[in-house]
């Protein structure tokens, strides 16, 4: 027996894998489960010797290839001095230093890190915050919150309220207190004749009438800025921030970005809502969640930053007034050092400008998809490259991951929608490599 399948078996007999409906692995003919032996740069290899071509950065994380050399130099350093201390009545350098470096990333809109280690846990230590402040400033019954159709901002309880894809919520729907949920400015939703913003005006204008009727109850929109992920890659006008914001602003709101997915150079500028402007300024939030690429993909951690007039609302002699949340691994050292090495990268490549030219190359590896008479709805923005297919077979997207695998890809389509959302270290050959197997996978299922 081949050392890939006893990995593979032991992993069916031990291991509940996320996202998965474990009977397509069970199955003779199943869904095939890879036992990983190595990566390294945008490849997975297993114990028979077969590649991949990690395409989806391994859920979205990995930013610069795994078994980084500079990131892999920087933990065995960490590893030497600190690996982790209580955060509560203790700080550390890396701890200090990110917070410092990812509020200056904000133009020190935002001075203040909190940390956790998921993204689900990001999203509720922000609804958590914007509860308490309006609690600690004399607001106690702005209780609600907003989310947009299609949302996605994690799947524990407390998250799913603010999440929108049925196939995550509904099973779950007897515990969640749920959300309003208004219309997305997806720009898919264009009439005929419509431009992506005219379609965030039609959604802002939904947005604005929801605030005037609701206000005084409403804590906070959340929002994944410019894409939102998990739904298909639905991809909108930036004009949709500037009115949520002033919006929100108008009516008391906070304003909740999640750039769990989308922060990080994803989209084309360090984070995303600095493609909004208010009044000819940089948009900001009053809460920013991010995770997945922060690590570079090493280690789990997440942060929510906020701003100093949230933070100060929380400051007082009383315990019940200081912000609530304790978790156990608050600001890992290590995960801190890998998230500083990660920001370092960022710095010495250049990688906001050299991604435009990665992105532009994946555009033009991808022409025959564009005119493909199956392909709908291509949509680009930064390194995110997504298209829909018209009239796709059922299991489309189990199909294709397969048939994606049999050609040294790994792509998991979303539905009948097929992104590329690779790390950013691509070579030329690589790039060529990955829309041309996207293309014979996509001919081979649709055959
Ligand atoms: C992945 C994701 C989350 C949840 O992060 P986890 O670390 O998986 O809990 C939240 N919001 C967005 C936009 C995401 O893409």
């Amino acid at each position: 027996m081949s050392a890939n399948r006893r990995l593979l078996d032991r992993s069916l007999a031990a291991v509940w894998h996320p996202c998965t409906q474990m009977q397509h692995h069970l199955a003779a003919d199943g869904l095939p489960l890879i036992p990983v032996k190595s990566g390294e740069g945008a490849w997975l290899t297993d114990f028979d010797g077969h590649r991949y071509l990690d395409g989806v950065s391994s859920w979205w994380v990995n930013l610069f290839g795994h078994r980084n050399p500079r990131i892999n130099a920087a933990l065995k350093d960490q590893l030497e001095t600190l690996e982790h201390v209580i955060l509560a009545g203790f700080t550390h350098e890396p701890v200090v230093q990110l917070s410092e470096r990812l509020s200056a990333l904000t133009g020190s809109a935002l001075g203040h890190a909190f940390y956790a280690s998921d993204g689900a846990s990001a999203t509720e230590i922000a609804l958590k915050m914007s509860h308490h402040y309006w609690r600690n400033t004399g607001r106690p019954e702005k209780t609600d919150f907003l989310c947009l159709a299609g949302s996605y901002h994690g799947e524990t309880v407390g998250a799913l309220a603010v999440t929108d894809v049925a196939l995550f919520k509904d099973a779950y729907a007897p515990l969640i207190r749920p959300a309003a949920v208004l219309p997305s400015p997806d720009a898919r939703l264009a009439k005929d004749g419509e431009t992506a913003a005219d379609v965030a005006r039609r959604a802002a204008a939904a947005l604005e009438a929801h605030l005037e009727a609701h206000h005084g109850h409403i804590a906070a929109l959340i929002v994944e800025p410019l894409i939102q992920c998990a739904t298909g890659m639905a991809m909108h006008d930036p004009l949709y921030l500037s009115l949520a914001r002033q919006a929100c602003d108008r009516y008391g709101v906070h304003l909740i970005c999640d750039e769990i997915a989308v922060g990080f150079g994803r989209t084309g500028t360090f984070f995303a809502h600095e493609q909004a402007t208010v009044d000819g300024k940089t948009l900001r939030p009053d809460f920013l969640c991010l995770s997945k690429g922060i690590t570079g993909g090493y280690l789990p951690l997440s942060t929510v930053l906020t701003t100093d007039t949230i933070y100060e609302a929380f400051l007082d002699d009383a315990v019940t007034r200081g912000f609530l949340h304790s978790h156990s691994y608050t600001g890992n050292a290590l995960a801190c050092r890998a998230a500083l090495a990660t920001l370092d990268i960022f710095e010495q490549d250049e990688v906001i400008v050299a991604n435009r030219q990665l992105s532009e190359r994946l555009h033009d590896g991808l022409a025959q998809i564009r005119s493909h008479g199956r392909v709908e709805n291509y949509r680009r923005r930064g390194m995110i490259l997504a298209f829909d297919i018209k009239g796709a077979p059922a299991a489309f997207s189990r199909r294709f991951y397969q048939a994606g695998l049999e050609r040294e890809l790994l792509l998991r389509p979303i539905g009948n929608t097929v992104y590329l959302m690779p790390p950013y270290i691509l070579s030329e050959a690589e790039c060529r490599h990955l829309c041309q197997r996207t293309l014979e996978t996509l001919e081979a299922v649709l055959r």
